[in-house]
C-alpha cells in the first residue's frame, strides 16, 4: 500500500514537473545523472560527462535560481577532486589518520585469520552488480565413477548395517562390525591423499558420503563427519612435515589409528583463542635421553571420538620462558599430534550428547612431556596454529555440518510426503489439509535450498575455492534450517514422531540438532559475530585495500592507496544508492540478467538487494564503525541479507545445473521467495534498528522506496509444491537422491516409499468403496479392514483387488502403528556410575 501511494506520488510530481517550463528538460537532466552513477563511471569520466550535460542543460536555458548555483559548485567540486595532489592533501591524508586511529590494533595471527580462505561468489554479493557470468560458469559438482561406486557400494552396505535404535538405545555405540567397517573401508579416509592410502575424494563426493550415511544414522554419520573434518588429517595433509605425514596419514587411511581434535575446554568455548591450555618448552626426559621438548597442561571436553581416539590432536598456548628456542616467550595457539598412551594423559570416559552416543568425553593432560617434533609442521610452526585452524575450517565447516544436516532434511522430506499420503484423518491424507501442505512446502523449499547451498559449494571447493564466508553462512543458516525441517517433519507425524522405539524413524535425528547447531562455531556466534564482521573485511571490495593502505609502513604508497581506494569506495557507495533506488522503484524490472524465463525475476530481485545491501554496508560502516561489531543485532541482520542473497544464488544455479526442469519451478519460486521475502524483513529490521534515525529514514527512502513489497510464499505455491512430494514423483526423486533409499524390511524411507506408491494405485478402489459402498450402506464397517471385508462380499471389489487393499492397509499400518514397552525395558541397564572425582575438570 505505502508503495503504491509512492509511487503515485512519484508519477504526480514527474507529471507537475512536466508541466513547468523546463521540467522536461530538469527530468532528462536528472535521469542522464542518475543513469551515470548507475552504470558506475570513474570519477574522470563522470565529471567530463557531467560537464557536457550540464552545459547542454544550461544551454537549454532550463536550470535557474539556486537549483543552477548548486549544480555549478557541484561540478567545480568534481573537477577539484579530479586533481590528485590537491585531494590528496585535502582530504585523504586526514581522513587516513582519523581512519588508522579509529582501526583495532589486530595481531599478525588475527590479520592471516581474517585473511585466510578466498573470496568467491559471496565477494560479488557485496559489489551492488554482481556478475552472474562467474556462478553461472562454473562447473556443475560431480562424482568420479569411482566415488560413485563407493556411494553405491560400501556407503550402501555401511547404511545397511546400521539400526540407530539398537546403536541409540541398546548398545549406546555402533556395533564393533560397524567400526570396522567404517575404519577400515576408508570412511575416516576421504579427505586422505591417495598415495597415503586415502580414498582422495572431492568435496562433492565426500558431502555425498555423509549426508546419505545422515539420512540412515546420526551417530553414524557424526562419528564419520570428524576424521574427515577440522582435524589430524586436514592439518597434517596442509602442514605436516614429509615424516609426519608418512607415518601417520598411512595408518589414519587403514583405521589403524582414530583422531580427534581437542580445542574446546571448560573455560574456553565459542572465544577458543583464549584457551588456558599451556606448552612450556622445557627440557625433559624421553626415550632415555635429556632433550628439549613440551610440558603440555591442559584439559578439554565435548572432544568427538577422545573416548577412542589413539592420537589426539591438541591445540595449546605454547610459552618458551626461558628463550631455549631463541626467540619470543610467549609463541602464540600451536597444534600437536600426542598419542593417546603419552604418560600425563586421561581419557576414555564419555559424554552423552542428548541420547546421540557417538563417541566424546573429555580429555586432560598434567604435565604430559613430548618432544617438538610432536608439533604438526615441527618447531617450524609453533604459534601458527589458529592460522591453520581457521584455514582449514573454511573448507570443512562448508562440508561436514551442511551435509549431514541436509542428508536428514532429505530423509524428513521423503518420510513426511509419503506419511502424509498414507495417513488419513477426517477421510483425507493429512498432506492434503492447507495447513499440513503450507508446512510440507516449507520443509521442500528449505530442504532444496540446504541441498543448492551444499552442493554448489561443495563444487566451487573442488574448482579450487577455500570460501571462508560462505562456510560460515553454511554452517549456520543449513543447520537452522535443518532445525525447522525437524520440527516440521516432528509435526506433520504427530505422536508417531514422538514415541521412541525401533518404529521411530525421526526421533534422534531431532534430537541430534542441536549438536549441529553448536559445534563447528554456535549459530549465535556465527551469525550474530562471524558472517557478517568477516565477510564485510574479506568481501567487500575498498575495505580490505583501505586497511592494508592505512597500515603500509611505507607512507607515501599507503597514502597513494588509501586515497584510491577511498574515492573508489565513494563513487561505489553513490552509485549502490542510486542503483537501489532505482532498482526498488522498478521492482529490478529493466535489471540486465543473463538468463530469461520463469526465474529472470529472482536473478533481477538478487541483484536489486545486492546494490541496497551494499549501500546500506557502506552506510553503517561510515557512522558507526568499529561500533558496528558490539551492534550484534544490526551485523547479524546484515549478515542474513547476505546469506539469504547467497543462498538465493545457490538455489538458481542448482536448478541449472540439474539442467533447469520445469516441474521442479515450484520448488525453486518457493526457495527463492522465502530467502528474498528473508532478505527484505531482515535489511527492514536493521533500518529500524539503526540508531542515527535520520539517517535510517535517508536510506529507508532510497531502499524501499515502495514500502516493503515483496511477499513471502503464498496458500496456492504451497499446494503445487506439497503436491510434489506427497506423490512418486520425478521433483522428489531428484529432491531426495543420495540418501538411503532401498526397499528392504528394516529401512522406513524405502517402505514409506512403497506404501505411498500402493496407497496411490489403490486410490480408485478406495474410492469404488466409498461411493458404492459407504455412500449406499452396503458397506457400513468403521475400519479399513471391516470394510475391505464388506466391500468383497457385496461385489464391489473382486478378491485379487481385496487382496491388493489388504496388504496396502498391512503395510500402511505397520509404518503408522508405535512401539510399547515393560516399565523395566525403558530403565537403564548399566549400573550408576560410582561418584569419583572428574580429573579432567579444571
Ligand atoms: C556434541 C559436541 C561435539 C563437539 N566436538 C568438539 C570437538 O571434537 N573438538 C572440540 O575442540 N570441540 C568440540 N565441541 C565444542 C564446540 O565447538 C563448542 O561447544 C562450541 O564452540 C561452543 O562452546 P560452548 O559450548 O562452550 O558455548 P559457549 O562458548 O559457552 O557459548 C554459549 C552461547 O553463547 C553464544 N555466544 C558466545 N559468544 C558470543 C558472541 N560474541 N556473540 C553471540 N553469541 C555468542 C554461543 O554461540 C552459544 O550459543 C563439541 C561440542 C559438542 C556439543
Amino acid at each position: 500500500m505505502a508503495g503504491a501511494i509512492v509511487t503515485l506520488l512519484l508519477v504526480l510530481a514527474a507529471a507537475y514537473a512536466v508541466t513547468q517550463v523546463g521540467g522536461v528538460i530538469t527530468l532528462v537532466f536528472v535521469a542522464a545523472v542518475l543513469f551515470l552513477a548507475y552504470r558506475r563511471l570513474s570519477l574522470l569520466a563522470f565529471t567530463v560527462t557531467f560537464t557536457v550535460l550540464l552545459a547542454l542543460y544550461t544551454a537549454a536555458g532550463a536550470p535557474a535560481g539556486l537549483w543552477k548555483g548548486l549544480l555549478w559548485v557541484l561540478l567545480a567540486g568534481l573537477w577539484l577532486l579530479n586533481v590528485r595532489p590537491l585531494r590528496k592533501s585535502l582530504i585523504t591524508r586526514p581522513f587516513m589518520a582519523a581512519y588508522l586511529r579509529l582501526l583495532p590494533a589486530m595481531s599478525q595471527t588475527e590479520r592471516e585469520a581474517l585473511e585466510a580462505g578466498t573470496v568467491w561468489w559471496d565477494g560479488e554479493l557485496f559489489t551492488g552488480a554482481p556478475q552472474w557470468s562467474k556462478l553461472l560458469a562454473a562447473k556443475p559438482p560431480a562424482l568420479s565413477d569411482e566415488e560413485r561406486a563407493f556411494l553405491d557400494g560400501p556407503c550402501e552396505e555401511l547404511c545397511r548395517m546400521l539400526d540407530e535404535w539398537h546403536i541409540t538405545h541398546e548398545r549406546g555405540d555402533l556395533t564393533p562390525e560397524a567400526w570396522e567397517f567404517l575404519k577400515t573401508r576408508g570412511f575416516f579416509a576421504m579427505i586422505i591423499p591417495k598415495k597415503y592410502g586415502g580414498l582422495e575424494f572431492s568435496a562433492y563426493a565426500h558431502s555425498c558420503v555423509l549426508a546419505k550415511i545422515s539420512s540412515r544414522s546420526p551417530t553414524a554419520a557424526s562419528n564419520a563427519a570428524v576424521p574427515n573434518s577440522l582435524g589430524p588429517a586436514e592439518l597434517l595433509n596442509h602442514y605436516g612435515t614429509e615424516e609426519q605425514k608418512d607415518y601417520y596419514l598411512p595408518r589414519l587411511a587403514r583405521g589403524e589409528e582414530v583422531p580427534c581434535f581437542a580445542l574446546t575446554g571448560p573455560r574456553a568455548g565459542s572465544d577458543a583463542a583464549s584457551i588456558p591450555d599451556t606448552g612450556v618448552v622445557c627440557r625433559g626426559m624421553w626415550q632415555g635421553a635429556e632433550i628439549v621438548g613440551l610440558r603440555l597442561n591442559f584439559s578439554k571436553r565435548y572432544i568427538t571420538l577422545a573416548p577412542v581416539a589413539t592420537v589426539i590432536g591438541l591445540a595449546f598456548r605454547m610459552f618458551d620462558p626461558e628463550r631455549l628456542l631463541g626467540g619470543k616467550t610467549d609463541i602464540g595457539i600451536t597444534c600437536a599430534l600426542i598419542p593417546r598412551n603419552t604418560p600425563g594423559i586421561t581419557i576414555g570416559r564419555r559424554h552423552f550428547p542428548l541420547n546421540i552416543p557417538f563417541q566424546n568425553g573429555p580429555i586432560a593432560g598434567s604435565d604430559v612431556f613430548v618432544p617438538l617434533d610432536f608439533i604438526i609442521g615441527g618447531p617450524a610452526m609453533a604459534g601458527s596454529g589458529w592460522r591453520m585452524l581457521v584455514e582449514q575450517l573454511s573448507v570443512g565447516r562448508c562440508i561436514s555440518l551442511p551435509s549431514n544436516t541436509t542428508g536428514a532434511a532429505k530423509a524428513g522430506v521423503w518420510a513426511t510426503g509419503a506419511y502424509a499420503r498414507i495417513r488419513t484423518q477426517f477421510n483425507m491424507p493429512v498432506g492434503k489439509f492447507e495447513g499440513v501442505e503450507a508446512v510440507i512446502a516449507r520443509m521442500v523449499g528449505l530442504t532444496y535450498t540446504m541441498d543448492a547451498g551444499r552442493s554448489v559449494t561443495a563444487g566451487a571447493i573442488d574448482g579450487g575455492e577455500k570460501p571462508s564466508v560462505p562456510s560460515a553462512m553454511l554452517k549456520s543458516h543449513l543447520t537452522e534450517m535443518g532445525r525447522q525441517v525437524g520440527n516440521d517433519a516432528m509435526d506433520v507425524h504427530g505422536g508417531k514422531g514422538i514415541m521412541l522405539g525401533p518404529r521411530n524413524y525421526l526421533g534422534r535425528a531431532y534430537q541430534i540438532i542441536p549438536v549441529a547447531i553448536t559445534v563447528e562455531g554456535a549459530n549465535l556466534l556465527t551469525r550474530n559475530l562471524i558472517i557478517f564482521g568477516q565477510g564485510v573485511i574479506r568481501c567487500h571490495p575498498f575495505v580490505l585495500r583501505e586497511m592494508r593502505a592505512a597500515r603500509n609502513p611505507d607512507r607515501r604508497a599507503g597514502v597513494d592507496e588509501f586515497d584510491g581506494a577511498l574515492f573508489g569506495h565513494i563513487g561505489f557507495t553513490l552509485s549502490n544508492a542510486v542503483r537501489s533506488f532505482v532498482m526498488a522503484l522498478t521492482h529490478a524490472r529493466f535489471t540486465r540478467v543473463p538468463v530469461s524465463g520463469e526465474t529472470a525475476r529472482y536473478y533481477q530481485h538478487i541483484v536489486r538487494f545486492s546494490a541496497s545491501f551494499a549501500f546500506a554496508v557502506d552506510v553503517a560502516m561510515l557512522t558507526l564503525g568499529g561500533y558496528l561489531k558490539k551492534k550484534e543485532g544490526l551485523s547479524a541482520r546484515l549478515g542474513d541479507v547476505l546469506s539469504s542473497m547467497y543462498l538465493a544464488s545457490m538455489v538458481l544455479k542448482h536448478h541449472q545445473n540439474q539442467g533447469a526442469p520445469a516441474e521442479d519451478l515450484p520448488i525453486v519460486e518457493w526457495a527463492c521467495r522465502n530467502l528474498l521475502y528473508q532478505a527484505q524483513e531482515q535489511l527492514h529490521g536493521f533500518l529500524r534498528n539503526f540508531p542515527n534515525r535520520a539517517l535510517a529514514a535517508v536510506m529507508r527512502a532510497l531502499i524501499f522506496p515502495r514500502g516493503l513489497v515483496y511477499s513471502a510464499p503464498g496458500d496456492e505455491l504451497a499446494h503445487r509444491v506439497a503436491s510434489l512430494v506427497t506423490a512418486s514423483t520425478a521433483s522428489r526423486r531428484r529432491l531426495c537422491a543420495g540418501i538411503y533409499l532401498t526397499l528392504e524390511p528394516h529401512n522406513p524411507l524405502g517402505l514409506l516409499e512403497e506404501a505411498m506408491m500402493l496407497a496411490e494405485q489403490l486410490e480408485p478402489l478406495l474410492k469404488r468403496i466409498r461411493v458404492e459402498g459407504v455412500k449406499t450402506g452396503k458397506v457400513s464397517a468403521l475400519d479399513l479392514p471391516g470394510q475391505i471385508q464388506q466391500a468383497l462380499a457385496a461385489g464391489i471389489v473382486s478378491q485379487t483387488e481385496a487382496a491388493a487393499l489388504r496388504d496396502y492397509d498391512r503395510k500402511s499400518m505397520e509404518l503408522i502403528n508405535v512401539d510399547d514397552f515393560a516399565s523395566g525395558e525403558l530403565a537403564a541397564r548399566a549400573q550408576p556410575p560410582a561418584a569419583q572425582p572428574r580429573p579432567y575438570v579444571a
